[in-house]
């Protein structure tokens, strides 16, 4: 096998979906020490322990610039290169968060075992649909009363349309935890309250389930479990082809802070999820050991600091091997530039890389130049897909205080548009500017941003949208709903025509009434 190909088979680029407070960061922070991160760890908790201060100005700055260390967490482990790239929660939940996940190659889904899927869930993992990304399913708190774990995968087959297939199953849960046991390894793994799990115990094999000793480790709960394993055997058997294409998802049950069944995952992640696999561009279908870079930006990332006002464009690798210093093309605006200052992201145990492969993250700096969606390639012209934009679903007016500054409003939206910051609608009637996003945040950044770097006075006023849909269709219709519902009509930065519904009433009400106008969720660049 070629060195590029060996790099390629080891690569494991992921993102982890899930509600707030399901276990993400505790289950991160394992998953770290796991492959040696440590201090990574450490960047993780202090990320975490200001995350409910208020977004002003310092917040934000001082969140983006920690959190440009931590949106991409690479680590080793066994032989494995990992790349984890955060999918930023909470308040700093924004458009990145979708957006990051059309950069991974498989996804971890964390459910909490007292709540079932919820509804960050749900979004997250609408956007791994449209690329069919596998899903593996760790439920958390097991050392918690929680769900029946039946219902808890009745609960994610019915809303998220995926079939669970659990890999280990729970011996009791909350007080009664007494560990799991792995239906394939064949082996009980105990559960000590209180104490967390190196990661290295040896797990105790039980070849045949009436074997009496499973009676005097579990004592009543041994018949429990045997019920309980047997109600499974009528289950489907995890089929690696179904769990590629996203059709079934392996359940690991656990919990993180305890380091408990955490290895199980990291060691069935590594083995199962895919490496780098072939991209769709518009011109053909790219092969990740073609000896040809090529790759694309999926979230851009400005410095706060008005002295330093460069920017982070974070570019996936999707073909060849980078290596400093390398001369590539950026299409868009037809230019080649030579990368020396490239950001790589790398693990910590390896020092002065040089070179970056498919699956792996690279940050470049640029001055602005650079989109969301922009493709970069050693020469050939390609435009990857499948980095589009995602419906808003909050929305503001902005309201300019000094009217002379119009000019500066305008190129300050547009540039931040471009960066994925905030998406920018403007009326076919009236002059007024709406502003949407996903995730509150962005709108503190967006206003900031405009004052600090547009010195644009502005204020924000609500304005009471539930969503918009990007409106496509044949022309003689699309001219006929244009005229019809003009009042609700936008364009985008890029002049796309948009719908804004006032409620969700409204937009079926609409979207019955034009069958053949197509209103999208997604937007694609360019
Ligand atoms: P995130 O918001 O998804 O990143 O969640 P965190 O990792 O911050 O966890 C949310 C809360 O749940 C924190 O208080 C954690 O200590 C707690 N937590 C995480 N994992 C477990 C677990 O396995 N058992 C219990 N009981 N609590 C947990």
């Amino acid at each position: 096998m070629s060195r590029l190909s060996t790099e390629i088979q080891k690569r494991r680029t992921f993102g982890i979906i899930s509600h707030p407070d399901a276990g993400k960061t505790t289950l991160t922070e394992k998953l770290l020490l796991f492959g040696g991160a440590i201090q990574m760890a450490g960047t993780v908790k202090s990320r975490k322990s200001d995350r409910h201060a208020t977004s002003d100005w310092m917040a934000i700055e001082k969140e983006r610039g920690i959190s440009v260390t931590s949106s991409v967490m690479k680590f080793h482990y066994r032989d494995f290169d990992v790349n984890l790239l955060d999918t930023p929660g909470h308040k700093d939940f924004s458009e990145d968060t979708y957006r990051v996940l059309t950069a991974v190659d498989s996804a971890m889904m964390v459910i909490d075992s007292a709540k079932g899927v919820e509804a960050q869930t749900e979004k997250l993992m609408e956007v791994c649909r449209m690329r069919n990304t596998p899903i593996i399913t760790f439920i958390n708190k097991l050392d918690r009363e929680g769900m029946d774990p039946l219902d808890i995968m009745a609960d994610i087959e019915n809303k998220l349309q995926v079939e669970c297939v659990p890999m280990t199953w729970p011996i009791g849960m909350g007080k009664r935890f007494r560990g799991v046991y792995d239906r394939y390894r064949r082996q009980i793994q105990l559960f000590t309250a209180g104490k967390a799990m190196r990661g290295d115990e040896k797990g105790i094999l039980i070849n045949d389930l009436n074997d009496p000793r499973l009676d005097e480790i579990l004592g009543s709960q041994a018949d429990e479990l045997r019920a309980e394993l047997e109600l499974l055997e009528a289950s489907s058997p995890l089929e690696r082809e179904e769990f590629l294409k996203g059709s079934q998802t392996p359940v690991f049950f656990g919990s993180a802070i305890n380091n408990f069944g955490v290895r199980e995952l990291l060691d069935a992640f590594v083995e199962m999820a895919p490496a780098p696999g072939p991209r769709e561009t518009v011109q053909r279908m790219v092969e990740p050991a073609e000896e040809d870079f090529s790759g694309f930006v999926f979230k851009i990332q400005a410095n706060m600091d008005p002295a330093h006002r460069d920017r982070i464009a974070f570019l996936r690798i999707c073909s060849g091997t980078f290596t400093r210093g390398m001369k590539v093309r950026h299409h868009r605006i037809g230019k080649d530039v030579t990368i020396s200052n490239a950001t790589i992201f790398m693990a910590q145990d390896r020092t002065g890389v040089e070179e970056a492969f498919p699956g792996d993250i690279i940050g470049l700096h640029n001055h602005g130049t650079i989109k969301i969606g922009d493709t970069f390639t050693a020469k050939e012209l390609l435009q990857f897909t499948g980095i589009p934009n995602f419906a808003p679903e909050i929305f503001q007016k902005v309201v300019l205080r000094d009217p002379l500054r119009s000019k500066q409003l305008q190129k300050g939206l547009l540039q931040l548009s471009e960066e994925g910051a905030v998406q920018v609608f403007r009326p076919l009637m009236g002059n007024e500017i709406i502003l949407g996003a996903v995730g509150v945040l962005q709108f503190d950044v967006t206003m900031a941003r405009l004052k600090n770097e547009y010195n644009v006075d502005a204020i924000y006023q609500p304005a009471q949208y539930f969503t918009a849909r990007w409106i496509d269709g044949e022309k003689k219709q699309l001219a006929e709903f244009e005229k019809k519902l003009r009042a609700n009509l936008f364009h985008d930065a890029e002049d796309h025509l948009t719908y804004l519904a006032p409620n969700k009433w409204n937009l079926d009400y609409v979207m019955e009434q034009w069958p053949d106008i197509h209103f999208l969720k997604t937007r694609e660049h360019g």
